[in-house]
């Protein structure tokens, strides 16, 4: 079967590693790469403080923590470097003493059905200084041993290699021509549309609507000389701003959500002024920095805040995952096992009708219609 996936974010690129360890499929990965949301990720997993009621998301998201260690060890077993992924724990900071008690409370009642939440603490200012000196907060901070942080461009980039597919670098269109889909002048019995915020611009000239939206983020990260950040811990105070550290002296400090930018993707000094200010407050080291850049993408949304997968309607052989939001990192190899399971009439650790494609994508042109005009 050859199998065409469109797209290379941790969607696209978890699929192609899974499907490539299938005995008869032959996979072809295509990616334009432009505004990419996996790579200008923040990289925290640490989905259990949500307060999100969607009971669906919620489970989507546990289970998608879980399922990072398996992979990072099927990575491993097939001889790869994993040090993209580290469960450093999450420092959590809440001004007002009783949304802190809340959020311990929630956590805690997660801690039976999620045991990778690990050690569960309340830490004092000195144990905070302790461990994470550059820091300067006030008061009691939530910890959670469990939660890691991602480099989700080395993630992919890794995922690819192991599959060892062919990758080919540009934008490309889908076609459904008699036998099957044409993509870039080749036949594919069966694809994958892991285009993230694009999904629209795919589907639409086929005649479908398609409800996902782009969100602009932007982040900073900043390069310190003989700094050891290799086991710090993810600070999560209120608002939009997150401190992650990475290895090698890499800190990253992030990020913004913007709705009004559709996919515009340049750099908006005043969203990373007011970013790095807010980080100054906590993290004054940023002023050290030897160096400073910017990673910008474009998240995806559906109208309900709620990702989706499955098969395209009325398009046999097409499945799509998108609308993965603000925690895609958390879910995406997930959803992408979950793909690959569907391509073989099977389920992994999901049910897919809680997360049906056909309630964000809708077929507007008759079947028959369509299928003359792709035909021709
Ligand atoms: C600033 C920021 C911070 C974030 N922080 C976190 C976080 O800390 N934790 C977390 O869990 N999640 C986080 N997220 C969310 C997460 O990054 C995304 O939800 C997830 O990466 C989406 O993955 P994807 O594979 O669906 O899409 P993407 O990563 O966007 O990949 C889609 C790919 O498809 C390609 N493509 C589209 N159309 C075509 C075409 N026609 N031809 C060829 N290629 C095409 C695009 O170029 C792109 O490379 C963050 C996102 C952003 C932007």
């Amino acid at each position: 079967m050859k199998v065409a996936i469109i797209g290379a974010g941790i969607v696209g690129s978890t699929a192609a590693y899974y499907l490539s360890k299938e005995k008869d499929m032959e996979v072809t990965v295509f990616d334009y790469g432009l505004g990419q949301a996996t790579k200008a990720a923040a990289g925290i997993i640490s989905p259990w403080f949500s307060r999100r009621r969607n009971k669906a998301w919620y489970k989507m998201a546990r289970l998608g923590a879980d399922f990072y260690p398996q992979m990072v060890s099927d990575l491993e077993e097939d001889g790869f470097d994993t040090s993209f992924y580290k469960q450093v724990g999450i420092f959590l900071h809440k001004k007002t003493p009783e949304h802190f008690q809340d959020l311990y409370e929630l956590a805690h009642s997660r801690l039976e059905e999620s045991p990778l939440i690990g050690d569960l603490t309340i830490l004092s200012e000195e144990d905070v200084k302790a461990a994470f000196p550059d820091l300067q907060t006030k008061g009691q901070m939530l910890y959670a041993s469990g939660a890691a942080r991602l480099d989700g461009a080395a993630l992919t980039q890794t995922l690819l290699q192991a599959s060892a597919c062919p990758v080919v670098r540009k934008e490309v269109r889908l076609k459904k021509v008699a036998n099957g889909y044409d993509i870039d002048n080749q036949l594919f019995d069966r694809v994958i549309l892991a285009t993230g915020a694009w999904l629209g611009k795919i589907l639409e000239p086929l005649g479908y609507d398609v409800d996902v939206r782009p969100q602009k983020g932007q982040l900073l990260d900043y390069q310190f000389e003989d700094y050891q950040t290799e086991d710090l811990p993810v600070f999560m105070p209120e608002g939009e701003l997150d401190v992650i550290p990475f290895i090698d002296g890499k800190v990253s400090v992030g990020a913004s959500h913007e709705n009004d930018k559709g996919f515009d993707l340049t750099v908006d000094e005043t969203v990373l002024n007011r970013l790095e200010s807010e980080a100054r407050e906590f993290f004054p080291k940023v002023d050290e920095a030897v160096s400073k850049s910017d990673r910008i993408g474009i998240r995806a949304y559906t109208s309900d805040f709620s990702p989706f997968y499955g098969q395209v309607p009325d398009l046999e052989g097409v499945y799509v995952a998108s609308g993965l939001g603000s925690s895609g990192l958390t879910t995406g190899p997930l959803i992408a096992r979950e793909l690959v399971s569907m391509l073989k009439n099977q389920e992994f650790w999901l049910h897919s009708d809680d997360y049906k494609a056909s309630n964000y994508i809708c077929h507007t042109v008759k079947a028959d219609k369509y299928s003359e005009n792709m035909i021709k």
